[in-house]
């Protein structure tokens, strides 16, 4: 059994309460890092973890705050990005539901690393049980002297707020998501300068996933070499990954960086392998913004090694026949899915989703989910399949934010992997909704495929 520490104690009833949550050893972090710990300790303690972000990007957590500037008498912000609504992903509003005291107590800590003395959750508007729970969690930390004035006698003060958020995907970029903090429309904002210099009311601030400040209260309590010590080169730790789409067992599952996917896909302790019995024909392994690959170069390499869910062996080949690990949705389409549909699915969600402040991205979307649908339903032409290439090729690194690059990387690699899926489409018009494309994409269960 893969070691767990966000979730091993899951399944204790009541754990989102504050009294089985310590009877589990909760808030011992935050008692070992303000009576022990200086604040530059405790950032010490996650560089050496080798903790990345667990939101997408993958940056080194420890570096993101040393980055964080500290003018006199200015103060610092710690924000929670709460906002999950990446298609496929899941794992954070998993854990804010069952365990919000790991996200309260990781941010007590997370707070008294940077300095920060006022701090924010933001979390998806959708999401109102959440919101409560979170706010419930808040007040109970509060009543027993985890938060507010003079924190066990430290002298050390927070104040953690909860706010709901705008509504829109966008808001999960960390400028836009300050916008909105602000009350203003969440739209992202030109970088430099970044939100560690000039974050929150132009205050420096440091944005962080619900998992990656999660991860900080295990990190104090095993320590950062014991962490280390979990995964594979810089990769370290453990990972939720919420796996959804053609398995059998779809839900949040708690990883250590480095196991197969393979082992992931079709292990009882995982997935379970894929339903019906049908064959795997693909996957999205972060999330819809990052590459779809088919199945032999999801389980392998194209060098012919067993990919691994780690940053590095997932991104191995580039995007050429690589993708990311991204925010851990990971999404399994079987033999019966179609990639032409699920593509222009995606692209409808950016094209609704875009902000609009950037040519590239607001008109280039729209074109996208227009030629992707006259494919999808018969009316499409061979040069289709170049002129969206050449689309998301004008829209990737030329715009304000990561959305476009997100929009156009599904695009791009689903026409690298499946051209002739996309020419079948073309060549067999209406049909091409039966779902049945007769092509060789397929991987047998726990057969090599390459
Ligand atoms: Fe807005 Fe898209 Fe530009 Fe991001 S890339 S700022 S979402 S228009």
């Amino acid at each position: 059994m893969a070691r767990k520490l966000l979730l091993e104690h899951i399944n204790v009833p009541q754990i989102n309460t504050l009294a089985v949550y310590r009877e589990k050893g909760g808030y011992r972090a935050v008692e070992k890092a303000i009576k022990n710990m200086s604040p530059e300790d405790v950032v010490e303690e996650v560089k050496k973890s080798g903790l990345r972000g667990r939101g997408g990007a993958g940056f080194p957590t420890g570096m993101k705050w040393s980055f964080l500037a500290k003018p006199e008498g200015v103060p610092r912000y710690l924000v929670c990005n709460a906002d999950e609504s990446e298609p496929g992903t899941f794992k954070d509003r998993y854990l804010m539901t069952h365990i919000p005291h790991a996200l309260i107590e990781g941010m007590i800590v997370s707070s008294y690393a940077l300095g920060a003395k006022t701090s924010y959750i933001y979390v998806r508007g959708e999401m109102m049980p959440q919101i409560r729970i979170l706010e419930r969690a808040i007040e109970e930390a509060k009543a027993a002297g985890f938060l507010g004035k003079n924190i066990l006698g430290s002298g050390y003060d927070l104040e953690l707020y909860v706010q709901p958020g705008g509504g829109a995907y966008i808001c999960g970029e960390e400028t836009a998501l300050l916008e909105s903090l602000e009350g203003k429309r969440g739209n992202p904002r030109i970088k430099p300068p970044f939100p560690a210099i000039a974050g929150l009311y132009n205050c420096p601030t440091v944005v962080n996933n619900v998992e990656s400040i999660a991860a900080v209260v295990p990190i104090l309590n095993i320590g950062a070499e014991e962490y280390a010590k979990i995964g594979i080169e810089r990769s370290t730790g453990t990972k939720l990954i919420s796996a959804s789409g053609n398995i059998n067992k779809p839900g949040v599952y708690e990883i250590e960086l480095g196991v197969p996917v393979e082992e992931f896909i079709y292990s009882d302790e995982y997935c379970g392998g894929i339903a019906n019995g049908k064959r795997l024909k693909a996957v999205v392994a972060g999330g819809s913004s990052v590459p779809i690959l088919p199945a032999n170069l999801i389980l392998k390499t194209a060098k012919g090694d067993n990919r691994l869910m780690t940053y590095e062996s997932l991104a191995d080949g580039g995007f050429a026949t690589g993708t990311m690990l991204g925010s851990g949705g990971f999404v399994v389409f079987d033999e019966d899915q179609c990639i032409v549909r699920n593509t222009w699915n995606f692209t409808r969600f950016y094209h609704h989703e875009s902000c609009g402040q950037c040519s590239p991205c607001r008109e280039g979307t729209g074109w996208m989910e227009k030629v992707l649908h006259r494919l999808e339903h018969g009316h499409g032409n061979l040069s289709d399949m170049d002129l969206l290439v050449d689309v998301s090729k004008k829209i990737e690194g030329n715009t304000i934010c990561p959305l476009g690059d997100a929009a156009a990387w599904p695009v791009a690699s689903a026409i690298r992997h499946f051209r002739d899926e996309f020419e079948w489409h073309v060549t067999h018009g209406e049909e091409s909704q039966t779902g049945n494309y007769g092509l060789a994409h397929y991987a047998d269960p726990l057969e090599p495929v390459i």
